[in-house]
């Protein structure tokens, strides 16, 4: 190979205009959680173009799984996302959104094409594979929980598969490069919706009723002074409040203010500290200023926390393939959540998920993911990542 460079990556780098292709193509076309059907029909097509046909479409809705037969009991995963969200596009690229209101602003695009460029990889080494690889496109990651939806339809099953790995990319990261995570990497996560109940008055008089945008502003004041003065502030905590809504007209007082939020935590001990704030004691703050609150919590996303035996196959695939250099350990987890967490929770199966590069300060690479502005340099990324995700589940088999 040239340049004494691994086979996959030479592989994966002939392949690049396809993989940006098909990136670009799910670029344009972003589809909401659990409705990703033109992108589902857009992977199904696109595996069977490659020469996979063992597929199952629908599973978990609108997910799909495929199968790479090679030879030996051992089937491992890999698993891409495909959601968009509900932003308006401000990259100002050629390939930006065409479907109003709808961004792939989390990178799972590139996931998907990936996975999509592993898959021909894998393919095309099924005879010399020493087990089988299973491949996971999955629906609703951006909150509706998709991962679970598969796990409860069948997808960790026939075959049964014995370790599951992804990527995720990460704009703190150079371009390209993987960073890894020993321990946890993403945090868990709670919904938090509440409704301050006011009483409507004329504007001039606010004392013949109950403000309840001025409710609102006392509650998530509170909330955030129980948060920053309450909780031990060595450990990981944050709560955002991300609607609010409330109110009619300028002269009236509005009378319902409804906010929806997210806590991310931890340790247990602040994670109960805040429920309990939020969900017992709130009130009495509320109610001694007049109002009436009612707070709904749900629990969202557990932690991930990567297994340390599909860490290191993951690793050491990311550095064959990558050499050595661009493998970097990563200090601290995310405050974000991650639905693949369920695959080793619910689904029981030892998990690891890669972070993979996309900075690159030259082009204007440098914006996070959920930015209406954030992109990547697809040709850079995608080939490592489909050479990265091939090497793990080979490195998986092998281990
Ligand atoms: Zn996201
Ligand atoms: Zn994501």
């Amino acid at each position: 190979m040239s340049n004494g460079e691994h086979w996959m990556r030479v592989r994966a780098r002939e392949m690049t205009p396809r993989l940006v292709e098909w990136r670009r193509h799910l670029h344009m076309n972003p589809e909401p959680s659990m409705q990703e059907h033109d992108t589902a029909r857009f992977v199904a097509e696109r595996l069977r173009e490659i020469g996979i046909e063992d597929m199952r479409e629908g599973v978990g809705e609108t997910g799909v799984v495929a199968n790479v037969w090679g030879h030996g009991d051992r089937t491992v995963a890999l698993r891409a996302d495909m959601d968009a969200l509900e932003m308006t596009e401000e990259t100002g690229a050629e390939y930006a959104s065409r479907r109003d209101g709808m961004m792939h602003a989390c990178g799972h695009d590139g996931h998907t094409a990936c996975l999509l460029g592993a898959a021909a990889i894998l393919h095309e080494m099924r005879d010399g594979l020493p087990g089988n690889v299973k491949l996971v496109f999955q629906p609703g990651e951006e909150g509706a929980g998709g991962a679970l939806r598969m796990i409860d339809d069948g997808v960790l099953r026939d075959p049964e598969v014995s370790a599951i790995a992804a990527l995720h990319v990460f704009p703190e990261l150079a371009s390209g490069a993987i960073g890894l995570n020993r321990g946890f990497v993403t945090a868990q996560s709670e919904s938090v919706d509440l409704v301050l109940h006011g009483e409507a008055a004329h504007a001039a008089r606010p004392h013949q009723g109950v403000d309840a945008i001025a409710l609102a502003a006392a509650a998530l004041t509170a909330i955030q002074q129980f948060v920053a003065r309450t909780t031990d502030p060595i450990h990981r905590k944050v709560v955002t409040f991300g609607t609010i809504k409330g109110g009619t007209r300028r002269n009236v007082l509005a009378d319902r203010v409804e906010v929806s939020g997210t806590i991310r935590t931890y340790e247990t001990e602040t994670r109960e500290a805040i429920i309990d704030f939020i969900g017992n004691r709130l009130g009495q703050i509320v109610a001694g200023l007049g109002g009436r609150l009612e707070a709904s919590l749900s629990e969202g996303y557990p932690p991930l926390c990567n297994d340390e035996w599909v860490l290191g196959c993951a690793a050491d695939a990311a550095r064959e393939v990558l050499g050595e250099e661009a493998v970097v350990e990563l200090d601290y987890p995310s405050m974000g959540a991650e639905d693949f967490a369920y695959f080793p929770q619910a689904g029981e199966v030892p998990a690891a998920m890669l972070r993979l590069g996309t900075r690159n300060e030259e082009r204007g690479f440098v914006w996070p993911v959920h930015s209406t502005r954030f992109d990547f340099d697809d040709e850079a990324v995608l080939p490592a990542g489909a050479a990265v995700l091939a090497n793990a589940a080979l490195k998986l088999l092998e281990s």
